[in-house]
């Protein structure tokens, strides 16, 4: 059964920390938030009480939510004082996209504490988080998962997809395939304006046909036809997830040349672009970029 969760730790206030945290002050939820970043959790006190460590935001709560870059930081802040600061019970929640094999070993330790880290990765992005219209892609036991639920609906939809480290391999997955059709569309984009096609034409046609995606239907005409390549996820953290969900394919030996490639080009991309870009401008980097460079 579903639980009532009314105080919240939450560790990592960025660009989608800071919307979950506003929904779920929205919900009535009190949350002690932490950030690394000097004056972050301090800019935030119209919802949150600023504390100045993760295990001080652990302080009296049943559930720590976690949303950062990665598995590296996941675990340099658990070991960092919140393991230590787990009370028997808890749930730590890791919301952030993680590495699923990582995220199955850092479970057992939180585990040898009394407490279940559960993998809860959102897909929507920076809007998704604001609206409160997330995908949560939720990994870990089925009674954690449930009693979680009342809480996660406040952010987006819940769905239980497995075990521990499921939400987060299905997360690098999903990225593998946004990456993979921004890249596809981006390509095909350019080569119908190379013949003398209008962008907008071309997606308007694409959205009512097979080879609609994520991609023609929002990213290109909302952030990269404008030019304002503002969606807030970064060309970074997208090569990240490719790495992981590479990694993922690797370890059970699937099928993998295209997500080889994929990576590729986006390695390429931020190695011009750099990490903070964002994402979109993956299609500006194949426009002004040499072919011999592509
Ligand atoms: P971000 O870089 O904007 O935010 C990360 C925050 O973590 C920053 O505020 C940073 O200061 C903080 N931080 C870093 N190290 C810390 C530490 N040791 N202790 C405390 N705080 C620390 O990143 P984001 O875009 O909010 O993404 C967060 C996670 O969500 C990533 O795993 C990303 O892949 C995933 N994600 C992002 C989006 C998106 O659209 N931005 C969408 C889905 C999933």
């Amino acid at each position: 059964m579903g639980e009532t969760f009314d105080r919240v730790g939450f560790v990592g206030l960025g660009r989608m920390g800071t919307p979950m945290v506003r929904r779920l002050a929205a919900g009535g939820v009190a949350v002690r938030g932490h950030d690394a970043a000097p004056g972050v959790a301090e800019g935030l006190a119209d919802v949150l009480t600023p504390v100045p460590s993760a295990a001080a935001a652990a302080e009296g709560a049943p559930v720590v939510v976690l949303m950062l870059p990665d598995s590296g930081i996941v675990e340099k802040v658990v070991d960092g004082g919140l393991l230590d600061a787990l009370a028997p019970g808890t749930l730590l929640v890791d919301m952030s996209t993680s590495e699923p094999l990582r995220t199955r070993a850092l479970a057992e330790r939180v585990a040898e504490r009394g407490a279940t880290l559960v993998d809860a990765p959102v897909s929507g992005g920076v809007a998704g988080a604001e609206a409160g219209t997330l995908t949560i892609m939720v990994g870990g036991p089925d009674d954690a998962a449930q009693r979680l639920t009342p809480l996660l609906a406040l952010m987006g939809r819940v769905r239980h997809v497995g075990g521990t480290g499921a939400g987060h391999a299905l997360k690098a997955l999903n990225n593998l395939l946004s990456a993979s059709h921004l890249l596809a569309t981006s390509e095909a984009i350019l080569a119908g304006e190379r013949f003398g096609l209008d962008a907008t034409a071309m997606l308007e046609a694409i959205n009512g046909s097979s080879g609609r995606s994520g991609s023609t239907e929002t990213k290109w005409p909302t952030h990269i036809v404008p030019g304002t390549y503002g969606s807030g996820f970064t060309a970074g953290l997208m090569v990240k997830d490719l790495r992981i969900a590479l990694g993922l394919a690797e370890a059970v030996d699937a099928p993998r040349g295209h997500a080889e490639r994929t990576l590729a080009l986006w390695s390429r991309a931020v190695g011009t672009l750099g990490p903070e870009a964002d994402h979109t401008e993956i299609a500006r980097w194949l426009r002004e970029r040499p072919e011999e460079d592509q």
